[in-house]
């Protein structure tokens, strides 16, 4: 049997800013609205600052306000929801999005509960999981919808497809789950209660990733022709790189689960470079919904 394909979830990342930033200036041509995205960073935890900045870079390039906020790890909670209120009230801010996790004593939940779900970004607030479980419109979070992207860049129409979401985040699982419904598919939700776990995987015409195990998905796991989507990050030791080094691996095995899927995301180079580039997606909806014009069909 051939190889899998290769979905290249860079090029696809890419080609999504690209149409965001194109909408974006007609946007501002036509009916001269500038779309801005608020970012929030509390604390100095080395890999949220990464994001923090690659958020606000690529929300530059795509011709988009950003609106950067860093704020010591002492911050009090009150502060932080006022921070988050001024956004709710600024009409130059059409989406906001508070960096996971937040340091210590602070509660995420109470924050997210204070965005203005048609600001939240993110799709964290328990408004937005109602909306989107109850097929109302409203925002998804970034990385379920860029797997979704992807799978519909590759097999066109989802329509009646077995699909196996493993893992059940309110990040990535679940979302991901009501968004496939959503396509009609015929969803299974797998987790680490499951039973016989290689058996319902082997099943899935679909099978997406997202429990954070390095290379827990074998080969012999996957249906032959499905499409794999990998949304694992995960830190391993590389000794073959030097001592010392480590690189990125997903939750699926790729070296034997190539072999027998129809077409795999990478990692890295998959999933990962597709969730800014919803972020910016979602902003310019926010953007569209909020001043009843209409959306850009991207
Ligand atoms: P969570 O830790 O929140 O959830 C993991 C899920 O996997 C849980 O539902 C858990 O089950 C399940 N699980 C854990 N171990 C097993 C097991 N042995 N067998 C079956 N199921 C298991 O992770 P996230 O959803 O936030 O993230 C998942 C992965 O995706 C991580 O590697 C993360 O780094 C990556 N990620 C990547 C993003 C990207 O942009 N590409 C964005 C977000 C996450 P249970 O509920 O029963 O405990």
């Amino acid at each position: 049997m051939a190889e899998a394909t290769v979905i290249d979830g860079k090029a696809v990342a890419a080609e999504l800013r690209a149409r965001v930033a194109a909408e974006t200036a007609l946007l501002k041509e036509r009916h001269g609205v500038t779309p801005g995205l608020a970012v929030v960073l509390v604390g100095d935890d080395p890999a949220s600052r990464v994001y923090v900045a690659n958020k606000a870079k690529q929300t530059v390039e795509a011709g988009m306000a950003s609106f950067e906020h860093r704020l010591s790890a002492a911050t009090p909670q009150d502060e932080l929801i006022a921070l988050v209120r001024q956004f709710n009230a600024d009409p130059t801010v059409d989406g906001i999005l508070v960096q996971l996790p937040l340091p210590g004593p602070l509660d995420e939940a109470a924050v997210i509960a204070t965005i203005d779900p048609d600001k939240d970004v993110d799709g964290l607030h328990v408004i937005s999981t109602g909306r989107l479980w109850s097929g109302e419109e409203g925002l998804a979070p970034c990385t379920p919808v860029g797997c979704l992207i992807l799978l519909k860049r590759t097999l066109g129409e989802l329509k009646g497809k077995r699909a196996l979401v493993l893992g059940r985040s309110r990040l990535v699982g679940k979302p991901l789950a009501a968004l496939l419904l959503g396509e009609h598919c015929t969803v299974t939700m797998a987790h680490s209660r499951t039973a016989d776990l290689a058996e319902e995987c082997r099943r899935a015409e679909i099978l997406v990733a997202a429990v954070g195990k390095a290379r827990m998905v074998k080969g012999d796991w996957i249906r032959p022709g499905a499409t794999v989507i990998d949304v694992g990050i995960n830190r391993v030791p590389a000794p073959e790189l030097g001592e010392g080094k480590t690189r990125l691996v997903g939750d699926v095995d790729y070296e034997s689960a190539v072999k027998v899927a129809g077409a795999i995301t990478p990692v890295p180079g998959g999933v990962g470079p597709m969730t800014i580039a919803c972020l910016l997606r979602n902003t310019l909806i926010a953007a569209c919904r909020r001043r009843a014009l209409p959306e850009p069909a991207i």
